[in-house]
């Protein structure tokens, strides 16, 4: 089989400036190219592809972390093939987003897999735990070691770059004591590098809350052009950035595709994510994206994206264009909560929703489905909907079409 090293790879991309000190005792490639990529392709797949242009990525630190990192990296969330991981990672990519949660364990496997025998100076990983999201344990402090152990024991690494508090829901869990002494207590014996939360729910005002207890480093938001609230939380982020954290953004594509004009009628078509992307680097103090490529042809889009960052004035057009239509991107801005006569998580269906139709991943939604433990018909009996979404999200027929994937054996399930 033919095979070759990563570094006599990286050489054979033109690689500008490789070799950054990111962090004292670690370096990283900071550039990436897409004649890397091609290359890797073609190692991986036999796939020809056609040469791009070589170039920088440019390069940010994440707040007092002093971790700089390209502006492209990657969310492996969705990922479940390693050649994917490798040919991101050979084109230059050093960040890489897992979660406890992901693929039931199997995602950070796959990373720790991959990176087992990678030089650890070479990369920066962040996973995230949060032992409280649907039950409060009793002993919350064991409970949250032993699911950052597991994590450890997954990833087959004595520590992570960045730790984070998953999805806290509210302010309360953010400057929750129990998590604040767990962090700093992990922190201490060298399990975690930065301490941060991931969030998709009241974003400016946790992002103050972050401020005032001095302990988080990152934060991890949901950021793309169709908030509602992006004035107000721009500048939250920039209280933030004075205060020294560092942001890094997810949900740029703001659900991976275009929204059907009914739920039912499933004509999704995939959205332009480099457009997207530029987009979000347009404000400067978001330090990295993290879309989540499942394939080469995503990875490609997005470097190249990576490669010619400016925001076009195509770019504004589409964008614009993009604005006015539904999508499939719940903002999670909590505007309907209470409102369901049954009390459903509507905004955690309507996330199964987007996994489905936008993503194309149904087993994520039955994933997500299953953990809040929904059945196919959660609104059986209910008339005439009394949730209203200022976003236009026709949510009850949005869960009738979404709902019957948790009857759907696995095996039909990509
Ligand atoms: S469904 Fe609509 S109102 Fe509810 S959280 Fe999502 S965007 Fe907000
Ligand atoms: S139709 Fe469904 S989502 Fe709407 S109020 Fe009834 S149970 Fe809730």
């Amino acid at each position: 089989m033919k095979t070759i090293n990563r570094r006599r790879f990286l050489g054979m991309s033109a690689i500008a400036g490789a070799g950054a000190i990111i962090t004292p005792g670690l370096t990283a490639c900071k550039s990436s190219s897409q004649t890397a990529l091609a290359a890797e392709e073609a190692l991986t797949t036999g796939k020809a592809t056609a040469e791009a242009a070589d170039g920088k990525i440019e390069t940010r630190t994440l707040g007092k972390t002093g971790i700089t990192v390209p502006v492209l990296s990657m969310g492996v969330m969705r990922a479940d093939n390693p050649a994917v991981l490798r040919a991101a990672y050979n084109s230059g990519i050093t960040f890489f987003d897992t979660a406890h949660g992901y693929q039931n364990g199997k995602n950070e496997e796959m990373v720790g897999e991959f990176f087992k025998d990678k030089d650890r100076s070479t990369f920066y990983i962040a996973t995230k735990g949060n032992p409280g999201r649907r039950n409060v344990p009793d002993d919350y402090g064991k409970a949250f070691e032993e699911m950052l152990n597991t994590s450890l024991r997954r990833l087959q690494m004595d520590y992570v770059d960045i730790y984070y508090l998953h999805g806290p829901g509210s302010v309360e869990d953010v400057t929750n004591p129990q998590v604040l002494a767990a962090m700093k207590k992990f922190k201490s014996e060298g399990k975690i590098r930065h301490i941060g939360f991931s969030t998709h729910a009241n974003k400016p005002e946790q992002i103050d809350a972050a401020i005032e207890t001095g302990v988080y480093e990152v934060i991890l938001i949901s950021y793309n052009f169709k908030l509602n609230i992006l004035p107000e939380l721009d500048r939250a982020i920039e209280r933030g950035v004075k205060a020294g954290l560092g942001f890094v953004a997810m949900k740029t594509m703001v659900g991976g595709g275009t929204a059907p004009a009914e739920p039912w009628n499933n004509n999704s078509g995939p959205i332009d994510g480099a457009a997207c992307l530029r987009w979000v680097w347009q404000n400067k103090n978001i330090a990295t994206a993290i879309p989540g490529f499942t394939s080469f042809d995503l990875l490609d889009n997005c470097l190249q994206a990576a490669h010619n960052p400016k925001f076009t004035d195509e770019d504004k057009k589409y964008i614009a264009q993009l604005g006015s239509q539904e999508l499939l991107y719940c903002q999670n801005c909590g505007k309907c909560v209470g409102d369901c006569k049954k009390h459903l998580p509507i905004p955690d269906i309507m996330r199964a929703y987007m996994y489905n139709y936008g993503y194309r991943q149904p087993s994520l939604s039955k994933e997500t489905l299953a953990e809040l433990a929904l059945g196919a018909d959660v609104c059986k009996g209910c008339t005439g909907c009394a949730v209203k979404c200022p976003s236009g999200f026709k949510v009850k027929e949005k869960i009738a079409a979404i709902a019957p994937v948790v009857n759907v054996p696995d095996r039909f399930l990509a």
